[in-house]
C-alpha cells in the first residue's frame, strides 16, 4: 500500500509517499507530490483517563477497550491509561484486569497518577485516597502487572519519596513528578532519585516564583520530559509556547489527560469517586469547582501546539516521538521510518483527521 502526502519527519515536511507491508513501514520516499494530505506518525498520549463516555480509572476492562477506541478515532494509536488515586484494592484489581489489553497492544501499560500525591497540589483527585509512597505497595503491584506499569506519578516532597522513585527506576517504570508541592531543591533530589517525567507541568504544581522556582523550573531545567495540556484551557497558548521552546521538542510531550466526558455532551460525570460537570468543554470538580481532567483529543492538541506558534514537525515530535522513546517504544513507533509499525494518521491541510492506520490495518 501507498500512503501519499506531506510526510511531517523529524525536523522536516517532504512532499512523497509511504511505502506498507501489511503492519510495517517499508520505505518513505520523496518526490512526486500526492496531494495537500498532510501524514503524521500515530500520537502517543502518555496521559489519558478516559472518553467517548468510557473511562480507564473504574478498572472495567470492556469499558477501558471503548475508551482506547474513543481515542484511537482522533489518531492516538499507542497510549498509557490513567488511574486516578484509589484504594489500593481497585489499582490492583485494574491493573490485572488491563493486562489483556496491554498483550493484544490495546494499551501500552498503565499509569498510575496518584495515589502518593500532595494533599496541598491534589486537583481533581479524590483527597480520601492520598498517602505517602509505599515501596511494598508498588513491589506487588509491579508483580501483578507483568511490566503493565509503565509510569507512577509522585509527588517528591513526601516522606519516602525518594526510596520509591529509585525503586521504581531499578524495575524499569517511569517515575513522574507531579501534583506536587515541591521546592526546586526537592524536585532535583526527585529527579536526582530517577524520576524522568513531569506530570502535565504547571498543573496540580506549586506555581513558579523567582526566589523559588519550584517544580516548574525544576522540571523544565532537568533531564525530564515535560507533559502539557495543549486545551487552551489547563494551559495559555503562550504558556505551552514558552514551556516547548524552553524544554525544547525532545523533552516536550502532549498529552491529552482526558476524561470519560471527552466527545460526549455537557452534563454530570465521574472521576475517581468524585462528581464532575462538563461545561462548555471545561470539566470541573462539582465539590469546589478545581479544574479536573479534559475533554482534549491529541487531534486538536496538536492543531492547538500549531496554532500557538510551534512549528508542524516539533509538534508531531511532542505527539508520537519523544513520549514513544519515553515509553523505551521508539523502535516500533514515533516517527514516520522504514522498519516501524506502520501506524499514521491522514491530516487534511487544516490539521482535522481524515483517517488513522494501526499496524496497516484503516481503524
Ligand atoms: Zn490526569
Amino acid at each position: 500500500m501507498r500512503i501519499g502526502g506531506r510526510i511531517v519527519r523529524p525536523g522536516a515536511v517532504i512532499g512523497g509517499h509511504v511505502e506498507i507491508d501489511g503492519p510495517t513501514i517499508i520505505d518513505v520516499a520523496a518526490g512526486n507530490r500526492a496531494g495537500d494530505d498532510i501524514i503524521v506518525p500515530g500520537f502517543v498520549d502518555l496521559h489519558c483517563h478516559g472518553g467517548g463516555g468510557h473511562t480507564f480509572t473504574i478498572g472495567d476492562a470492556a469499558d477501558a477497550r471503548a475508551a482506547a477506541a474513543f481515542h484511537l478515532g482522533h489518531g492516538t494509536t499507542t497510549m498509557l491509561a490513567s488511574l486516578v488515586s484509589s484504594p489500593f484494592e481497585l489499582m490492583r484489581d485494574a491493573t490485572r484486569g488491563y493486562l489483556p489489553l496491554v498483550q493484544d497492544r490495546t494499551i501500552a501499560g498503565l499509569h498510575y497518577e496518584g495515589p502518593y500525591l500532595s494533599d496541598a497540589r491534589c486537583g481533581a483527585q479524590n483527597p480520601e485516597f492520598l498517602r505517602d509512597p509505599s515501596v511494598e505497595e508498588l513491589s506487588k503491584l509491579i508483580k501483578v502487572g507483568e511490566g503493565a506499569v509503565r509510569m507512577v506519578t509522585i509527588a517528591p516532597e513526601l516522606p519516602g519519596a525518594a526510596e520509591a522513585i529509585a525503586f521504581l527506576r531499578e524495575h524499569g517504570v517511569l517515575a513522574a513528578v507531579g501534583h506536587t508541592d515541591a521546592t526546586y531543591a526537592q524536585t532535583e533530589a526527585g529527579i536526582a532519585a530517577g524520576a524522568t517525567v513531569g506530570t502535565h507541568l504547571f498543573n496540580g504544581m506549586r506555581p513558579p516564583h523567582h526566589r523559588e522556582p519550584g517544580p516548574v523550573i525544576g522540571l523544565l531545567d532537568s533531564i525530564a520530559v515535560c507533559e502539557l495540556i495543549a486545551d487552551n484551557i489547563h494551559l495559555h497558548p503562550g504558556m505551552l509556547a514558552f514551556a516547548a521552546r524552553s524544554a525544547g521538542p525532545d523533552r516536550a510531550a502532549l498529552i491529552t489527560d482526558a476524561m470519560d466526558a471527552t466527545g460526549m455532551p455537557d452534563g454530570a460525570y465521574e472521576l475517581g469517586g468524585q462528581e464532575v460537570i462538563v461545561a462548555d468543554r471545561v470539566a470541573r470538580l462539582a465539590r469546589n469547582g478545581s479544574i479536573a481532567g479534559s475533554t482534549l483529543t491529541m487531534d486538536v492538541a496538536l492543531r492547538n501546539a500549531v496554532a500557538a506558534g510551534i512549528a508542524l514537525p516539533d509538534a508531531v515530535a511532542m505527539a508520537a516521538t519523544t513520549p514513544a522513546q519515553l515509553l523505551g517504544r521508539a523502535d516500533e513507533v514515533g516517527a514516520i521510518e522504514a522498519g516501524l509499525r506502520a501506524d499514521l494518521v491522514v491530516l487534511s491541510a487544516g490539521l482535522e483527521v481524515k483517517r488513522v492506520l494501526r499496524a496497516g490495518r484503516w481503524q
